[in-house]
């Protein structure tokens, strides 16, 4: 596989110190070796040459005043990655661990993930290293206007379309979208995510989180299971984690755990949703404080962590579902899931599972859902909010979760018979990277050298 390498080594110098990267592009390329043996039009093309370098690479500064009067500067990204099959699609990421190679990693998934909803959008990603916690209102304020101070100039409805992420809700899509508005004096739909009350859509806020757990429901129907009292552990605490609760919940499943980058939170009789809610949407404090209102939980602080992985793996449970972070799940903690029983993972977050626990869950021949597939419900139903703005439709709540509904098990299906067609029927991950590679290299071919 010395393609592989010799991409990497040259990634490693025209942009150095991307580990994050690296990683996303290997797990890719190595994946698709089979197809990229068999045609040699992408060698041809220069297919991976192209695709591993964005279109364009937007960074820069976010000076905003605190409550003290303080001047503070942040450093802001937007990576245009890929537009061959519509335009750039992807959510801003506000947290402090933001650089440029969590931008491009979570980007170039971003392609193949668009992709593989059938829908037309290209792939891009975008974030500052600012951390919102602790600030106050009017500071939040102010770092997303002066955010879109500079990104207003490359965004818009049909060439760039930002969503949410980590740290970037309903509240800081409402900041943005205002001061785009007011720069450019145009009312149109250049951010998903946003407020129903302003051509929002519904289901968007539960949409990863449901869609993830669609995308459960049909590896595990396909090996005549359901989810129907099957125990569950999930991570994160955030926007994916909560409505991936609240789907196991309706569908019959219980889940026993969540997290947040304090600490995990165990709870034998099952997560009490309307508890997590109230601390983590209202009151946006500390996982910790549930114990204050279910003292029969447990609390285990980051602190008392193993070493070689995260506590939630730790339990007993059929299913698992990471929705906090990349590198989240290591190839220890997925050794103790699959000797624990577990029968399937699904990611909501992206690329929670490190490559030597990916490795683990298919060897053991579980079934696994790549965030890239098992998680595009997100983005899925932002191009559904971008159909019904362009439209000036409003679709009703059962209208979307249907339509989400088919796409996840389209996702699933491409990725499960691509996976088949190239001789490994279990193994989703090289489904998922093939079928939306194929797409986004055959578009790329048919509009020229660009
Ligand atoms: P939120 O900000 O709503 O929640 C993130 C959760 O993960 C929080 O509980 C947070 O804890 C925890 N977390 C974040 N970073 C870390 C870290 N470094 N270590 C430990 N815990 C951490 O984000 P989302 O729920 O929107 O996103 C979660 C994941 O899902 C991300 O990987 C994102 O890229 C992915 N995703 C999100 C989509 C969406 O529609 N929102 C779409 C597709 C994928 P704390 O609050 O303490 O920081």
């Amino acid at each position: 596989m010395t393609y592989i390498h010799d991409t990497i080594v040259k990634l490693q110098k025209t942009s150095p110190a991307q580990a994050e990267f690296y990683q996303a592009v290997e797990e890719i390329l190595d994946s698709l070796q089979p197809i990229l043996e068999t045609n040699e039009k992408y060698k041809k093309h220069a297919i991976i040459e192209r695709m591993v370098e964005p279109e364009r690479q937007i960074m820069f500064r976010v000076p905003w005043v605190d409550d003290q009067g303080n001047v503070q500067v942040n450093k802001g990204y937007r990576i245009e990655f890929n537009s061959a099959l519509g335009p750039y699609k992807g959510g801003l990421r506000f947290h402090p661990s933001v650089n440029a190679s969590i931008i491009k990693f979570l980007g170039f998934e971003q392609i193949f993930k668009n992709a593989l909803t059938g829908l037309p959008i290209g792939g891009g990603k975008g974030g500052a290293n600012f951390d919102p916690k602790g600030k106050s209102d009017g500071e939040i304020m102010r770092f997303c206007q002066s955010f879109i101070n500079e990104l207003y100039r490359h965004i818009g409805p049909t060439c760039d379309v930002p969503a949410g992420d980590i740290g970037v809700g309903a509240r800081e899509i409402g900041y943005m979208f205002g001061q785009y508005k007011r720069l450019t004096g145009n009312y149109d739909g250049v951010f998903t995510g946003k407020s129903l009350l302003w051509g929002g859509s519904l289901v968007r806020k539960e949409a990863t989180g449901y869609g993830c757990v669609y995308f459960a429901q049909y590896m595990l129907e396909d090996q005549n299971q359901s989810l129907a009292g099957k125990t569950c552990l999930v991570s994160g605490a955030g926007n994916v984690a909560i409505y991936t609760i609240e789907k196991l919940y309706e569908l019959g499943a219980l889940p026993i755990t969540c997290s947040d980058s304090s600490g995990t939170l165990y709870h034998e009789t099952g997560i009490n949703l309307a508890t997590l809610k109230e601390l983590k949407e209202v009151r946006k404090v500390r996982l910790e404080e549930y114990l204050l209102h279910h003292p029969d939980a447990r609390y285990i602080p980051v602190s008392d962590y193993p070493t070689d992985g995260h506590a939630v793996w730790r339990f007993p449970a059929e299913l698992a579902f990471p929705c906090a972070t990349q590198n989240e799940l290591t190839e220890q903690d997925a050794q103790t899931l699959v000797a624990n029983g577990v029968i399937a993972v699904s990611e909501g977050a992206n690329m929670p599972s490190t490559q030597d626990a990916v490795e683990v869950f298919l060897n053991a021949k579980i079934c696994y859902g790549p965030g890239k597939a098992a998680n595009a419900g997100g983005v899925a139903t932002s191009q559904l909010e971008m159909a019904q703005n362009a439209s000036m439709q409003t679709w009703s709540f059962a209208e979307v979760d249907e339509k989400l509904k088919v796409i996840m098990k389209n996702i699933y299906r491409n990725a499960r018979d691509t996976a088949a067609e190239f001789g490994e029927p279990h193994n989703l991950v090289l489904g998922a990277n093939i079928a939306g590679f194929r797409k986004v290299a055959d578009a790329m071919i048919e509009q020229g050298v660009v």
